[in-house]
């Protein structure tokens, strides 16, 4: 039978996210609304390890729905990497009285909430926030949409001084291991190429494309590349590769860096968030556990960890092909 959860913890952990706060704000109303009492830790797991917590009541979440950051601050734990650090954890759960956790991160917050989880049987649910948008279990992850917008807007800018000077700019953006962000920012702000980790295009395609640009009569060449792009040179190189090989262009590099992680919520992701963690403390109220909440087609799903896990994470590379096409 289910325990009954009379108090539920929350945390944010692993890289922050815009929209993370609305998230927060959803499970302590939503707890609120259920009379279940809601407590805050601050630093991801290792506020949990250290005990550092506060209570949130519907009242404490007043007016950050539209703040960036996260209220309850984010982290990473090496601590709780290991099996100590987790007992620790668990041990001070149970003296703060805490039943049960929703954990609003990326995957490898999921990771440590699924171990966790098993070793203690401590029902987890977990809620994807990160703009990295690489989690299976769902089509788009909290804070994801933001730093899109955030992304073309600033290639916007940079696209009026490019096309001034007649250069060529590349443009980094974030994402090690997933092309999410550059490939839809790069056809949403109408890039010339986009190089993204799940496609080595090659160099010789680049310069290509390049001069095709040129041949064009293009006044401008913005390139989108994802900092994990498996081209084999960092951006900075690239612009160098590109100079030497066609000296007629003027290059230039822009690394857009932790600004994308910046800035208030869209209201996609202020909504987003309120339905996965209105759903997440409901799953939690119903027994469930260790899944994690996600949108796919327009429907909130609960999926096991495995699941939402997975290594394929469904990048739509027909977007590349749209963006060769449109980049004539
Ligand atoms: P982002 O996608 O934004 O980087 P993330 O949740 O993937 O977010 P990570 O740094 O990978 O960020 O994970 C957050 C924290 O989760 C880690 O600092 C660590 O404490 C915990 N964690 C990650 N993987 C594991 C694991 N396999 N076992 C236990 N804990 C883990």
């Amino acid at each position: 039978m289910a325990r009954e959860i009379r108090t539920i913890g929350v945390l944010t952990s692993g890289g922050d996210a815009p929209g993370m706060n609305a998230a927060i704000r959803a499970v302590a109303r939503a707890s609120a609304y259920y009379n279940i009492k809601c407590v805050g830790f601050y630093r991801g797991y290792q506020g949990m390890i250290e005990g550092d917590h506060c209570v949130l009541n519907a009242r404490s979440v007043r007016n950050i729905i539209s703040t960036g950051g996260t209220i309850l601050k984010s982290a990473r734990s090496k601590e709780f990497m290991t099996y100590e650090g987790r007992k620790k954890a668990a041990d001070k759960l149970s003296e703060i009285g805490v039943d049960a956790l929703v954990l609003i991160g990326g995957d490898g917050t999921f990771r440590g909430g699924q171990t966790f989880s098993e070793e203690f049987n401590i029902p987890v649910i977990g809620v994807p926030g990160t703009i990295d948008n690489d989690i299976a279990g769902t089509n788009f992850t909290i804070g994801y949409d933001t730093a899109l917008n955030t992304v073309i807007s600033a290639i916007d800018k940079i696209r009026d001084t490019a096309s001034s000077h007649n250069r060529l700019f590349f443009i980094e953006v974030m994402g090690r291991d997933a092309g999410f962000i550059a490939l839809n920012s790069g056809v949403g702000a109408g890039a010339e190429e986009i190089l993204i980790p799940e496609e080595d295009l090659g160099l010789d395609r680049l310069l290509e494309s390049l001069r095709r640009s040129k041949r064009s009569g293009k006044s401008s060449s913005i390139v989108v590349v994802s900092e994990g792009d498996k081209i084999g040179k960092n951006v900075y190189e690239l612009a160098d590769y590109v100079t030497e090989n066609l000296p007629n262009y003027d290059v230039r590099v822009t690394v857009l860096g932790h600004m994308q992680r910046g800035g208030s919520p869209s209201c996609f992701d202020r909504t987003l968030a309120s339905r996965l963690c209105v759903k997440a403390v409901e799953l939690l109220l119903d027994g469930e556990k260790n899944v994690m909440v996600g949108i796919l087609n327009n429907e909130i799903k609960a999926t096991s960890f495995e699941e939402g896990l997975k290594e394929e994470h469904g990048i739509n590379k027909e977007l590349l092909r749209i963006s060769d096409i449109l980049s004539t």
